[in-house]
């Protein structure tokens, strides 16, 4: 026999579901195993992929290869520009290398599921087995329900449940074995594959240096310096599961214990930075749970019986981060029809009169809005690929409160530029602030811009470091609206600062966007 894992977003050999289950089966039927990775450039330009992520999956995959070499797996990677050549060369590799079964994990997005629905019919005509499992969250959409069956509509109970799953079940992390007399079957190559770690690298840089040509003509990137952006985020996020599994530790160990009051403070790194490695899968959302949840018992153990699994509210707020993750992706499992820019309150969504007025979304997508705190979060990202949940949060509010612009420009943005876009947290997260989605903000509830920098970044420590000519201007003025206003102005104390005003005013725009959601 000759099985083949297909890796996709589970970029790692440790605690991997679909790679530990194909290698037993391997092992028991002393079967051979392969594994492909198809890069595929068309589908990430339709999918809006940023630069640094997928530079982030470049470096990742020679350290895989490595890693399965190990288990005496060669690992193929292979361009398929989109998914109906992944289904075509896929088939192809099968027949000609006489595969009999294939594994993988599941995705959840809907162009991932509709591919992975034709690939099986195609190939159970050929009487072949296409095995996936779940992987992706820590437990699977459709297994958190309500009580009659349905999905959650809040995330709170949501939560309790798949909490108290989690506390009744024996979650397990699922090691791979090496493969016995693997003959390590090299599979038929094109002349677009690679499968020695140092072709592998090749063709991985070749690859972001043709998405990185494609970028520079698209209109999102004119203002952005990809070559910094790249480089900034490989200076922060190493690549490779063990630098996962390091950082997770390193939280774990140190960081986690402030995590409640720090973690919305931007200008501290006080969380944990795993979303760039959980959203390719360089580590497993289970192994961060478990490793939170024996911290959790180390505690217990410490304090005896006084202890309650509630009392640690660190651990358990981070805890329940993870359990957004979940929430999202079983979101969108119940309603795919956000992939298709649908909101998931459609009559809200549908009765607001959305703005699509270009110059103010390219202010806010360059970070020349004149509302410090948006200005510093957006420039933050357009260096370096990364923004704050806090700051995500700030800066999705300013765009559809205060903006009113369609919050499907927004979250396309994110996705662009983001080194951890994921479909389901992002979308999520943008229709949350635009109180269109499940456990939205309610309408009236809108975050005033120059409060959130008073309360997270009282100093001014995070506005200063990206917007630097506003070092001179102390925190008394710069956290309120009006005074900037008026230092900024041809008279004003700060006249010289080259800075813009505050393109609208959050006061009057609050009204009007109220008034918007309250009609009919
Ligand atoms: P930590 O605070 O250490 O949290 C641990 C993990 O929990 C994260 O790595 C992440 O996987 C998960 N998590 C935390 N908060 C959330 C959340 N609100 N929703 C879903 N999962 C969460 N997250 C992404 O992974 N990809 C996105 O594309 C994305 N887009 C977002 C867009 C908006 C408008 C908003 C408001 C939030 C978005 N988030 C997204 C969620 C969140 O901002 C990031 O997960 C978080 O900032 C990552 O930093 P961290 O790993 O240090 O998080």
């Amino acid at each position: 026999f000759h099985y083949l894992m297909w890796f996709r977003r589970d970029l790692r050999v440790h605690d991997n579901t679909a790679l530990a289950a194909i290698c037993e089966r391997a092992n028991e039927d002393n079967a051979q195993l392969s594994a492909v990775f198809f890069l595929t450039p068309e589908q990430w330009q339709a999918h809006d992929m940023s630069l640094t992520q997928l530079d982030h999956i470049a470096r990742t995959l020679p350290i895989l290869a490595e890693k399965l070499h190990q288990l005496n797996i060669i690992l193929t990677v292979q361009v398929c520009p989109s998914f109906t050549d992944c289904i075509v060369t896929l088939s192809a590799l099968c027949e000609s290398n006489n595969i009999s079964c294939v594994m993988a994990n599941h995705e959840y997005e809907g162009n991932e599921v509709a591919r992975d629905e034709l690939l099986t019919k195609q190939l159970a005509n050929n009487e072949i087995e296409f095995i996936r499992w779940h992987d992706q969250c820590i437990l699977p959409p459709k297994s958190i329900t309500t009580n009659d069956d349905s999905m959650y509509q809040v995330f709170t109970p949501f939560y309790k449940k798949w909490r108290h799953t989690l506390e009744v079940s024996d979650i397990q992390i699922h090691t791979a074995l090496a493969i016995i007399d693997n003959k390590q079957v090299n599979l038929t190559l094109s002349e677009h594959s690679a499968n020695t770690t140092q072709d592998i690298e090749a063709l991985c840089k070749k690859t972001v240096h043709d998405y990185q040509e494609y970028l520079q003509t698209h209109e999102s990137y004119q203002n952005i310096d990809t070559d910094k952006q790249i480089s900034q985020a490989r200076l922060a996020y190493p690549a490779g599961e063990a630098e996962a599994c390091h950082r997770l530790e390193h939280f774990i160990a140190d960081d986690i214990d402030n995590y409640d009051v720090s973690r919305d403070v931007p200008s501290l790194q006080a969380t944990s930075q795993l979303s760039t490695y959980l959203t390719i899968g360089a580590i497993s959302p289970r192994l961060c749970y478990l490793q939170a949840t024996q911290a959790l018992g180390k505690l217990r153990r410490n304090d005896g019986d006084n202890f309650d699994s509630g009392d640690n509210n660190d651990i358990n707020r981070w805890i329940s981060e993870l359990a957004w993750r979940d929430f999202y992706r079983h979101v969108l499992d119940y309603k795919p029809e956000l992939i298709r820019h649908q909101a998931y309150k459609y009559e809200t969504d549908k009765k607001i009169n959305w703005s699509y007025d270009e110059d103010a979304f390219a202010a806010w997508r360059e970070g020349k809005t004149g509302v410090p705190l948006v200005d510093a979060a957006m420039r933050c990202l357009n260096a370096t690929g990364f923004m704050h949940n806090r700051l995500r949060m700030v800066t999705a509010m300013f765009l559809t409160k205060d903006l009113l612009i369609d919050w499907r420009w927004g979250e396309r943005y994110f996705m662009q530029q983001l080194i951890d876009g994921d479909f389901a947290s992002n979308n999520g997260g943008w229709q949350w602030s635009a109180s269109t989605g499940t456990d939205s903000a309610p309408y009236f509830r809108i975050m005033n811009p120059f409060s959130q920098a008073k309360s997270h970044d009282t100093e001014g420590i995070f506005i200063k470091t990206w917007l630097p000519e506003l070092k001179p201007i102390p925190t008394s003025i710069l956290h309120r609206e009006d005074k900037m206003r008026k230092a900024l102005s041809k008279n004003g104390t700060f006249a010289d600062i080259d800075y813009p005003v505050p393109i609208v005013e959050h006061k009057l725009a609050r009204q009007l966007v109220i008034a918007e959601f309250k009609k009919e």
